[in-house]
């Protein structure tokens, strides 16, 4: 229960799913967390169940002058990053003929921007040996039909994980990207252009997956402490696959 004592990490995105089961692993662990999201109650929910071991900070990463106090905080507690889970993302459908630049922008500006400017600006504070985690999708391999947009910002995010390892592997920092397949989150159900349509939406993606099931968001923690942490050492540029087989076999 010990892996990350003394630690400090940034979950963007980690009020809800996947990244939610991330501050539980890391805090679990012995880190402190500081965590982020755009929605205020659902800050204040993390603090209240995390208490000290977290410091919430409310900021949407495609907005860059929200990033700023993020960074200044974590520089405030004088300890440096060790693990950054560059996390904050999503999507919706929309087929080719669908897609508007809005649809294109706010997936990009979020799912891609609010990446490359989250990293750059945690560069100052990063400790030597620190890890950064990105999270991909497994649909960066896959064609996907009425998802292209969401699945292309995908994409340059297992892109950015090889440019920026090979970048920052002189400063013994290493960065690897999870792909999750599709995991039971309130995100995967927001996916449904209708509460009522959520069950068929996720029975259909489960029934595509070898395994017959949705992952778990605990299932992605497991993968991101260890990339996360020294278990990995030798291990950067890589992305790891946690999709049920669903992208490999
Ligand atoms: P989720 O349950 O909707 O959680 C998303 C988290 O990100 C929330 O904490 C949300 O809080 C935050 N967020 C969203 N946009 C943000 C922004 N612009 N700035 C700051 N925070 C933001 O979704 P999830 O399923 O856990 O997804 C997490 C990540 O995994 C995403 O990058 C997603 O693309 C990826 N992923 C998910 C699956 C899946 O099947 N669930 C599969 C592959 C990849 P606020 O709304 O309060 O900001």
């Amino acid at each position: 229960m010990n892996e990350l004592a003394g630690k400090t990490a940034l979950v963007t995105g980690g009020t809800s799913g996947i990244g939610l089961a991330v501050v539980r692993r890391f805090t679990d662990e012995g880190a402190h967390v500081f965590v982020t999201g755009r929605n205020a109650e659902r800050l204040a929910a993390v603090s209240a169940e995390f208490g000290e071991a977290v410091t919430a900070v409310r900021a949407d990463v495609a907005v860059l002058d929200e990033l700023d106090p993020v960074f200044a905080a974590i520089a405030r507690r004088g300890q440096g990053l060790d693990v950054l889970f560059a996390n904050a993302g999503g999507g919706e459908f929309a087929a080719l003929e669908e897609i508007t630049w809005k649809h294109f922008t706010d997936t990009f500006e979020t799912n891609v921007g609010g990446t490359v400017f989250t990293v750059q600006k945690a560069l100052p504070v990063l400790n030597a040996g620190a890890s950064i985690v990105l999270t991909s999708s497994n649909i960066d391999v896959k064609g996907s039909p009425a998802f292209s947009v969401y699945a292309a910002s995908k994409a340059a995010i297992r892109s950015f994980a090889r440019s920026w390892a090979a970048e920052l592997v002189g400063r013994g920092i290493r960065v690897n990207a999870v792909a999750p397949g599709p995991i039971a989150t309130p995100g995967l159900s927001g996916l449904a252009a209708e509460p009522e349509q959520a069950e068929a939406l996720l029975g259909g993606l489960a029934a595509g997956v070898p395994m017959k099931r949705l992952g778990t968001p605990e299932e992605i923690a497991d993968a991101v402490l260890f990339l996360g942490s020294a278990r990995s050492s030798y291990v950067t540029g890589s992305e790891f696959y946690i999709d049920g087989g669903a992208s490999q076999i």
